[in-house]
């Protein structure tokens, strides 16, 4: 039998799965790169900066020492500790030891609350642009998504009117992610105070995605649902040293939430993965406890980049950007170029864009519907100005 007819077997659960779209375009830029193309990639989801030294070192004491064996389940004490005061420091939110998991990176930590809180059935609302992980994680756990699509008016973000109308009896988590990823968005205090009155006596979760928490721009401060006293036993926030630390690849993640939340997730890791790394754990106390110049530094130069793309991609006819407040993604909107010919074919849609870019011009980019949002496109300016020079240049070439 073929490879083809075998895949008949495998389960509905991963037959209804999307692939990730951001995976399958950063793939298809590394494959032409091997083959010498000169690509200029702006799809990676993740800083171009490496893991700073004296992480690097606590990586490398942990192994000299031995710290290799299996750790407790849910995260070493010594960096549960470290989570709390990065979370006091930086998010002004209090949690003791038993309401905090460490899991391999953001995205487990997200795949424990679904698969703890839904049951077939339920609804989880996800605002749109979202990450491409929330709707296919939703219905992994048997939920489903119910989008709610933002427009370039309200800057991206859900209004409370349209948070309202989304509410079903079945509602049973709101997905939140500011910074977000696509779209930069970052709602401020008043929007999340105003989001968190809809849900005034609704036994309806957040779950609070702050991954890209230390990375705003402007004097801009992300606002967690958690801080209102009220909504703190139906907030669920996740981070990690991913993006912050320039830590992709060491997988370390971690949930705040009530302590029968965490109860929950850490049953559903101990009979999965386990606990996150244990090298990666002492790498991340390091992260969390150490000189925190370095992600000031790092955010800065973040910073200038969303300017020079901002100010550069606004300058292209048919293009057109909002200001992203955080994270390292602009997300412009391409509706001016859609139903127009180029390289002798009519775009359609996002994907045709991002296709055009990258096979006639070289310029790996990931196409908004892969994000909810068919009219627009993702630029990572997780790369050097150089390389964002030269994909603004090629652009600017490739819509003339
Ligand atoms: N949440 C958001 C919004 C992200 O963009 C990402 C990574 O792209 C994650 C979570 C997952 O992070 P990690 O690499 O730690 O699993």
């Amino acid at each position: 039998m073929s490879a083809e007819s075998f895949e008949r077997f495998l389960s509905r659960r991963v037959r209804n799965m999307q692939e990730s779209q951001t995976m399958k375009i950063s793939g298809l830029a590394k494959k032409m790169q091997a083959e010498g193309k000169d690509i200029v990639s702006l799809s990676a989801g993740e800083p171009d900066f490496p893991t700073p030294e004296n992480v690097c070192q606590a990586g490398i004491e942990a192994i000299r020492s031995g710290f290799t064996r299996y750790t407790a389940n849910g995260g070493i004490p010594e960096l549960k500790k470290a989570i709390i005061r990065k979370l006091s420091r930086d998010n002004g939110l209090d949690y003791v030891e038993n309401e905090i998991i460490v899991s391999n990176g953001g995205k487990q930590t997200l795949a424990n609350t679904f698969l703890a809180l839904c049951d077939e059935g339920d609804e989880v609302i996800v605002p749109a642009p979202y990450w491409v992980s929330f709707p296919e994680m939703a219905r992994l756990a048997g939920a489903t998504p119910v989008i709610v699509e933002t427009s370039i008016e309200t800057g991206y973000k859900m209004t409370p009117e349209q948070l309202s109308a989304a509410i079903t009896p079945k509602t049973r988590i709101l997905v939140l992610n500011s910074p977000s990823n696509p779209s930069g968005a970052v709602y401020n205090e008043a929007e999340v105070r105003a989001l968190m009155k809809v849900l005034e006596g609704k036994e309806i979760f957040v779950l609070s995605d702050e991954m890209y928490d230390m990375i705003c721009y402007g004097g801009v401060r992300p606002f967690s649902p958690a801080r209102i006293p009220e909504m703190k036993p139906w907030v669920i926030v996740s981070n990690g040293t991913s993006k912050s630390y320039s830590m992709t690849g060491w997988r370390i993640g971690y949930l705040a939430a009530p302590k029968w939340i965490i109860d929950a997730c850490d049953k559903i890791q101990s009979q999965t993965t386990s606990n996150a790394n244990s090298i990666a754990q002492k790498a991340a106390v390091a992260a969390l406890d150490g000189d925190q110049s370095i992600v000031e530094e790092r955010r800065l130069e973040f910073e200038k980049r969303r300017d020079f793309m901002f100010r550069e991609l606004n300058t292209i006819p048919g293009i057109e950007c909002t200001l992203p407040e955080g994270a390292f993604y602009i997300f412009p909107s391409i509706k001016g170029l859609l139903g127009k010919s180029f390289g002798g074919k009519v775009m359609k849609d996002s994907a045709d864009i991002a296709e055009y870019l990258l096979k006639d011009h070289y310029v790996a980019t990931v196409p908004g519907d892969a994000f909810g949002a068919p009219e627009n496109l993702r630029l990572s300016y997780a790369a050097s100005i150089e390389e964002l020079t030269e994909a603004v240049n090629r652009m600017r070439k490739a819509f003339a």
